[in-house]
């Protein structure tokens, strides 16, 4: 580490100094011990990493559409720790690929477990980047489909569009092949990232999850509810499905539901939780449409 630090002040030129930081050193340590344990999580098949499931509700209805995907890892030494730490780390050291793939084939196998229950069950799956740019990740995500006997429309492949888009031909390649089995694509966290836009133009997508930072507060702000209102209308004229992120309460629902976006997904339905938990946890349809009866009633 010495080494490296040195090396790091030198390359930040000369006439300067530079201090030896004891946070830095703190924070260095820190991301080593958690790739290690992510590494020898990796290597005890996937010990220590599960899923959570996020329901997503249609609007108006309010009815069940499916759940996304969430990654959790539970280190040895430190418990649990946020996926916005630990995903960082699995893209840099490459481990996502293998990880990804584990969190497909399990988000896969409890769908179908799930559409048992809950008819035409649906789930999103996030990827990153780092897993798109393999080159086999066109052939295993659709040996992992085959392999859970559900059929592609079940899935769909949420990419975040922070993510800058250097290839358009190349991705635009996979998921062509994705879509002819009926898998979609979804552009996450639209609205905050590079080129939301250009997303549209190069790429066939079939959802956009609008961020919550649109979300957020919506029934105070005139200007983000006619942002959203077009991003819908957008949406809508390119045949895109909409799905609002982040509805944490019962004001911002009432205020999203005049400008009919496809799905909802937040805390005011449910947090992500454990599958055992699921079918208990989300908020009941009845007491959704109580809500946003009692709004329409507000308002008139
Ligand atoms: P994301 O895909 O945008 O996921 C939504 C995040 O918002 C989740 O955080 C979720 O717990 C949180 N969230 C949902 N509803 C609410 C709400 O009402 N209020 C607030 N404050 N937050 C809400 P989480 O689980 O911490 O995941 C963070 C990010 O990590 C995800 O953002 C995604 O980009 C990434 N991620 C998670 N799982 C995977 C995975 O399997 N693979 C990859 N590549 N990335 C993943
Ligand atoms: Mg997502
Ligand atoms: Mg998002
Ligand atoms: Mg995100």
């Amino acid at each position: 580490y010495a080494e490296s630090s040195l090396e790091a002040a030198k390359a930040s030129g000369k006439n300067r100094l530079c201090f030896f930081s004891p946070e830095d050193y703190e924070k260095k340590l820190t991301a080593l011990e958690l790739r290690e344990d992510l590494e020898t999580a990796v290597r005890r098949g996937f010990a220590g990493f599960s899923l959570c499931y996020q329901p997503q509700v249609r609007s108006e209805s309010f009815d069940l559409f499916g759940a996304e995907a969430l990654l959790r890892f539970e280190s040895a030494r430190r418990g649990t720790v946020p996926p916005g730490e630990f995903i960082p780390i699995l893209e840099e050291s490459g481990l996502i690929y293998q990880v990804g793939l584990w969190v497909l084939q399990c988000a896969l196998e409890q769908c179908r477990i799930w559409r048992a229950q809950f008819p035409s069950f649906h789930i999103s799956v996030n990827m990153s980047y780092m897993q798109l740019y393999r080159a086999e990740i066109e052939t295993d995500v659709l040996r992992i489909l085959k392999a859970s006997g559900l059929p592609g429309d079940a899935l769909t492949i949420e990419v975040t569009e922070s993510m800058q888009l250097q290839d358009y031909q190349h991705l635009n390649t996979i998921f062509s092949a994705w879509k002819q089995e009926g898998i979609g694509i979804s552009v996450d966290d639209f609205g905050t990232g590079y080129s939301s836009l250009s997303w549209l133009k190069e790429l066939t997508v079939d959802e956009i999850k609008i961020d919550r930072c649109f979300v957020s507060g919506v029934q105070n702000s005139a200007y983000n509810l006619r942002l959203i209102s077009n991003m819908i209308e957008l949406a809508d004229s390119c045949h895109i499905r909409v799905c609002c992120e982040g509805v944490e309460t019962p004001e911002e629902l009432l205020a999203l539901e005049r400008l009919h976006p496809t799905l909802y997904q937040g805390s005011l339905f449910a947090t992500p939780s454990v599958p055992d938990s699921f079918a208990h946890h989300y908020r009941s349809r009845q007491d959704l449409l109580r809500l946003s009866n009692a709004g329409q009633a507000a308002q008139y």
